[in-house]
């Protein structure tokens, strides 16, 4: 613990988010607490470490610790997702998108995916995102049912014969069926990355089928359902394909890697390859579920699910924008995000839906039971059913019963 304080200024911001961690219903999709253990070496001296290159082939000095470190994170993982090499370097989910794109495809090349407003990620194509600018993105539609419609997929791809087709989302509440894509993928001679940024914990857990079965390269982030450190993974079971996500990451888009958080990587897949975690993302199913089907047997709008997540269409169950409902939720100390459904009609920055997970308040011990009272407080909430001060009294009565979040 530090005891002389140099940044009060920060730390008293740090004291307060840790307040705000600990006292709000966190119920968006993507967010997690990563372990005390993992955060331990996220802070660790190994951030003053300078390691360029990869384990054995390094451009600096006194590398034998991040070494063993590093190859330690890329074993545990491998063996996690049964796949043969990784990369574990990537400081986020979006440049592990980007390594992944160059070591597949030249300037320019075509990639099939989902648009972000049907559930894609900005790096699937969006025209803010560096993906639209490097490579040619066309779309699949999601079905009139809210899911992929593999039939209209092949389709598609029949028509745009793209070079890469990419699976894998950041709203999309149902199964995505890996081997069909590859079967889609075959039909039409092109490649298959799957992002599973999202399910990657559900994915470890074998609660969702592995993509690492078929995808020729599959990235992740690390901190969504996997539960561990800010970051993002490569993986891939060919060997030519490693070498050249290897050179995209260092030195191509990368620096010095984050050996702390390489650190904090190779626990979270030591916690993940366990049988408690298993029980642990069983549970965030469950949850999510419940809530979902209390929510729907209060006549509301949802979609979904089979994982971590679901959809609630706001607009047409109280006539209010998702930006509207996330503020009316975030006012009693619930915190969800805004989010595109198909098809929608209005803006991103409005949005017709909310995005709801339970990863997060699963790990702090939300069980069954509380996720209904949680449907009954939103739609309390929402609908305008419930004063203020009753649902702050229940979201407080939550928030108290479960694991404390410690500040460092
Ligand atoms: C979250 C997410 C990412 C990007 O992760 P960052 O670490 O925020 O860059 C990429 N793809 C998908 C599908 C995601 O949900």
């Amino acid at each position: 613990m530090v005891t002389i304080l140099m940044d009060q200024e920060i730390r008293n911001l740090i004291a307060l988010e840790t307040k705000r961690q600990n006292n709000g219903i966190e119920l968006i999709a993507s967010e997690n607490y990563a372990s005390q253990e993992v955060r331990m070496a996220c802070g660790s001296i190994l951030t003053n470490k300078y390691a360029e290159g990869y384990p054995n082939a390094r451009y600096y000095g006194g590398c034998e610790y991040v070494d063993q470190i590093e190859k330690i994170a890329i074993e545990r993982v491998c063996k996690l997702f049964n796949v043969k090499y990784a990369n574990v370097q990537p400081h986020s989910g979006s440049q592990a998108n980007a390594a992944a794109y160059r070591a597949l495809l030249p300037n320019g090349g075509k990639i099939l995916s989902l648009v972000l407003n049907d559930g894609g990620h900005l790096t699937h194509g969006s025209p803010v995102s560096f993906s639209s600018h490097l490579y040619q993105f066309v779309h699949y539609p999601l079905g009139r049912d809210g899911k992929l419609d593999y039939n209209k997929i092949l389709e598609i791809a029949k028509l745009e014969k793209p070079d890469l087709i990419l699976a894998g989302y950041s709203a999309y509440p149902y199964a995505i069926d890996f081997k069909k894509f590859k079967e889609i993928c075959n039909e039409v001679s092109c490649l298959f990355m799957v992002d599973m940024a999202h399910i990657a914990g559900l994915i470890a857990a074998k609660l969702h089928e592995n993509p690492c079965d078929y995808a020729d390269i599959v990235t992740s982030t690390t901190h969504k359902t996997l539960r561990g450190p800010r970051g993002g993974i490569i993986l891939t079971n060919n060997e030519n394909i490693i070498k050249k996500v290897n050179s995209a990451i260092f030195p191509y888009y990368q620096g010095g890697p984050l050996e702390h958080i390489i650190a904090g990587k190779a626990i979270c897949f030591k916690e993940a390859s366990t049988k408690q975690f298993q029980t642990y993302a069983n549970n965030v199913i469950i949850n999510t579920k419940t809530c979902k089907d209390e929510l729907e047997s209060l006549k509301i709008k949802v979609s979904g699910t089979d994982n971590h997540l679901f959809l609630l269409n706001t607009l047409d169950s109280y006539n209010l924008t998702g930006l509207e409902a996330q503020k009316k939720l975030e006012n009693v100390g619930i915190t969800t995000n805004k989010n595109m459904l198909p098809n929608d009609t209005l803006t991103p920055k409005e949005t017709s839906g909310l995005r709801i997970g339970f990863a997060a308040i699963t790990t702090r011990g939300c069980n069954q039971n509380d996720a209904k009272i949680i449907a009954k407080l939103i739609d309390g909430v929402l609908s305008n059913k419930l004063a203020e001060n009753y649902v702050k009294n229940e979201v407080s009565n939550l928030t108290k019963k479960w694991l404390k979040i410690e500040e460092i």
